[in-house]
């Protein structure tokens, strides 16, 4: 007999909702945040550079520069590469809008090229037939955590002199070819959200090898000042110039504290994400109406999000009716993300939907399951059980 939905009146799964993300934070963290708060500096102090070093370490790149937010450290990404009123950027549209967003900030045009049917990452082929002599930069996002195809990218972006900006705000720790994510573009963007991999609260950083492009970045951040105050400090020197349009983009020592107290741990959230993944893989491998993520024999990605593709075949109801099925179980499921171009503000800029057939149609069927490192083994299992329990009820 087939266990009754919650949507229909059965019980749920579950007796209360869990989140599609969620942070950890444990006495560690607290106190280092309490050390800073009875310290001298509160802003722009000595965590801020022990931060960014850690963490530049962490990926394996010369330098990282610590924003307020993922979104401004794009921001500072499309600044530092020069990016004005007249120029393109590449990117995809299914990602978060703040990927294509940092374009506009600069006057530029982003222009979506469509994702691979199987990775749901951008199409070297796709991005190639986009390229005009406006192209100056190329905007990869690491997608769900998956590396994008950074050869392709890479080859494409020497070949007509473009800025290759990667958004890997999923992909912390993920490996390509056996090499780290965050050293392998000439700037790498993460963010330090609570729903990424680990957190300052809010916060952004940058990793890049170009000690040139590192230190626009780190003017951009400051108002757009030729040296902040913990430096005029140190050198007992008063004067300071502005020399580009930058903004207040810091992040606090306050919050690098959390972030260097969250890094120690994030290697064994990663190999968490992982065994999750591996599980929810290997329970929905053989589960008709549903096709698990394909993963790249090359890459080991970070598992920031589990995207599962309903197969509309299969089942007698849409995405929607499954995301209320699943909801009623009990079960966070997401959808990430609405195409960019079909949001209002893009369809305004003349954005027309239809231009991106794989990524519009992968839109329409895909929904993210739970996926963080504090999940339980039992949270797992509910997910996995609800998931069977909603497809089998709705297939045809
Ligand atoms: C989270 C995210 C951002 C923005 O980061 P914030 O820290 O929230 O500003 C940008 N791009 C992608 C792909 C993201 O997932």
């Amino acid at each position: 007999m087939k266990a009754a939905l919650a949507i229909e009146g059965g019980s749920p799964v579950r007796s209360s909702m869990l989140p599609y993300g969620r942070q950890s934070v444990d006495e560690g963290d607290i106190a280092a945040v309490v050390e800073v708060l009875r310290s001298d500096w509160l802003t722009t102090g000595p965590k801020v550079a022990e931060f960014e070093a850690a963490f530049a370490a962490y990926v394996g790149a010369a330098h990282a520069v610590a924003v307020s937010s993922g979104t401004a450290a794009l921001h500072a990404a499309a600044f530092a590469c020069g990016l004005k009123a007249g120029d393109e950027a590449i990117t995809t549209p299914l990602t978060f809008a703040a990927t294509a967003n940092c374009v506009v900030y600069q006057g530029a045009r982003p222009v979506f090229a469509d994702v691979r049917s199987d990775t749901l990452n951008l199409d070297a082929d796709r991005v190639r037939e986009k390229i005009t002599n406006r192209t100056k930069a190329l905007i990869p996002v690491d997608y769900t955590g998956q590396p994008a195809d950074l050869d392709a990218m890479r080859a494409i972006a020497e070949e007509h002199n473009l800025t290759l900006i990667e958004d890997a705000c999923h992909a912390p720790g993920a490996t390509y070819k056996g090499r780290s994510v965050g050293a392998l573009s000439t700037m790498t963007i993460f963010s330090t959200h609570p729903v990424k991999h680990l957190t300052t609260g809010e916060g952004g950083i940058i990793t890049t090898d170009d000690p040139d492009l590192a230190h626009k970045l780190r003017v951009f951040r400051n108002h757009g000042l030729s040296n902040d105050a913990h430096e005029r400090h140190q050198q007992g020197v008063w004067f300071y110039e502005m020399v580009a349009l930058g903004y207040n983009y810091r992040l606090t020592d306050i919050q690098c504290a959390l972030g260097l107290s969250q890094l120690k741990k994030v290697e064994g959230w990663l190999a968490r994400r992982r065994a999750i993944a591996a599980r929810y893989t290997e329970a929905f491998a053989e589960l008709p109406g549903v096709d698990v993520p394909a993963v790249q024999a090359d890459c080991e990605p970070a598992w920031h999000l589990f995207v599962i593709l309903l197969d509309p075949e299969a089942l007698r109801v849409g995405r929607a009716e499954i995301y209320r099925a699943l909801r009623a179980e009990n079960i966070g499921v997401n959808v990430h993300y609405v195409p960019v171009p079909w949001h209002p503000y893009y369809r305004e800029l003349g954005y027309e939907r239809g231009q991106w057939p794989v990524a519009e149609d992968a839109y329409e069927r895909m929904l993210s399951l739970p996926i963080f490192p504090a999940m339980s083994d039992t949270d797992v299992d509910d997910v996995i059980q609800a998931v069977r329990k909603v497809v089998t009820n709705y297939r045809k």
